[in-house]
């Protein structure tokens, strides 16, 4: 996120002593309510990855234990927290990058819905599911800094015009909710048996409050990755293009000509993972091969879409466990990133359908590490899923 006259790198080298020249909307609006800003922190290399070793700078460790990695992207903010360095740290969150650190580090983390902050000075990832989001240990802590960043801005054209409520007032629950969540999400091959398990216990603790919780059908689980990842591929191969070591950045002083500018400056400048996802963005999108990836893929995330509206026609929430494992130990998962990716798969439904969804910390893991419980909300609800989050964090966390 862009700060004016700070340095900016996303965790690359390639904008390695690059100054911003304005400060993104969401940074100038905390300005404004003169928040003080005491550093910018690591995080994976343009916002790609789920452990924060993506970074051309080092990794980031959990500070719950050191051997552990922190998730990602936003790994540094979600740190900052945890280590009570600052009272609330912003991160983007494109498929969880927000909310799966704050799981594993044991602070909250929530995206509000596509469009609530603007995105204008956000160094774009893949555009139409980039959003700001905030880590802090209190729910008033992140309805305020919401409250403050939300609202239409001229600069971002998807930013919502719609009234900012106020977030941090009178953050009440009035009357039962009705809760779905996925049966098949908490029989997944992938989740830890302690996940289930607390997750199964926190849904008979909330029907004994008196709220409706349901198991519901949801048939499109095991497409969520695959559909995620051929488009954010794609959109990132295009937004990344304009690092090419002309205008500003890194510039290979190798290259004899044009073309090696761009080519040299490239290979140097990016990291391993962001290169394998520029070329995997820009395969998606070759000719003879975008209806059968990225077409695909877009009516993929409809259907996702469409069945998740379809849902909140009939509940008020979906629960989900914010990562189906605990944290992993640091290089663990560099040898693979399709098991990296794999590790998404309750975070990037939100991002597909544009809603809001908040992860707190709802206890310890038998291993000690901090667990995330996800609650996800139809568009614009953010009041309603920011005060059930209050009492649950009052009642039960
Ligand atoms: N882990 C996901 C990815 O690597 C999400 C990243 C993000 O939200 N920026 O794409």
């Amino acid at each position: 996120m862009c700060y004016k006259d700070h340095g900016v790198t996303a965790g690359s080298k390639i904008l390695k002593g690059f100054e911003s020249l304005f400060s993104a909307t969401a940074v100038q609006r905390i300005l404004e309510e003169d928040a003080i800003i005491i550093g910018r922190v690591n995080c994976d290399e343009f916002a790609m990855g789920s452990a924060n070793e993506n970074s051309a700078y080092g990794p980031v460790r959990n500070a719950a234990d050191a051997s552990k990695v922190p998730g990602g992207s936003s790994g540094g903010s979600a740190v900052a927290v945890q280590a009570e360095t600052c009272l609330a740290s912003l991160g983007t969150d494109t498929g969880g990058s927000v909310r799966q650190p704050a799981a594993f580090c044991g602070v909250i983390g929530m995206k509000p819905t596509y469009g609530r902050i603007s995105r204008f000075g956000l160094l774009a990832y893949a555009s139409p599911f980039d959003q700001v989001g905030i880590l802090a240990k209190s729910v008033e802590d992140v309805s305020i800094l919401l409250e403050i960043m939300s609202g239409y801005d001229e600069n971002d054209s998807t930013s919502s015009d719609r009234p900012v409520e106020s977030f941090s007032n009178d953050l009440k629950v009035e009357g039962k909710k009705k809760i779905a969540y996925f049966q098949n999400a908490l029989e997944h091959e992938s989740i830890d048996e302690e996940i289930r398990q607390q997750t199964s216990d926190l849904i008979e603790k909330l029907k004994a409050e008196g709220h409706e919780v349901e198991p519901v059908d949801f048939e499109y689980l095991d497409y969520i990755i695959p559909a995620y990842y051929v488009l954010t591929t794609a959109e990132a191969s295009s937004n990344l293009s304009r690092f090419d070591g002309v205008r500003f950045g890194h510039r290979s002083d190798k290259a004899e000509d044009l073309i090696e500018i761009y080519k040299k400056s490239r290979t140097e400048g990016f990291g391993t993972e962001v290169k394998r996802r520029i070329m995997l963005g820009a395969f998606v999108l070759s000719s003879g091969y975008y209806d059968a990836y990225y077409t695909k893929a877009q009516k993929i995330r409809r259907l996702i879409s469409e069945k998740t509206f379809q849902i909140f026609e009939n509940y008020d929430f979906i629960l989900m466990p914010a990562s189906p494992t605990p944290p992993w130990n640091i290089g663990d998962k560099m040898d693979d990133p399709v098991e990296a990716y794999l590790a998404d798969i309750f975070t990037v439904q939100a991002n597909m359908v544009g809603i809001p969804a908040i992860s707190l910390p709802f206890g310890k893991h038998e291993n000690g590490l901090p667990m995330g419980i996800q609650f996800m909300a139809n568009k614009f609800e953010e009041k309603k899923l920011l005060s059930f989050s209050q009492h649950l964090m009052q009642q039960f966390f």
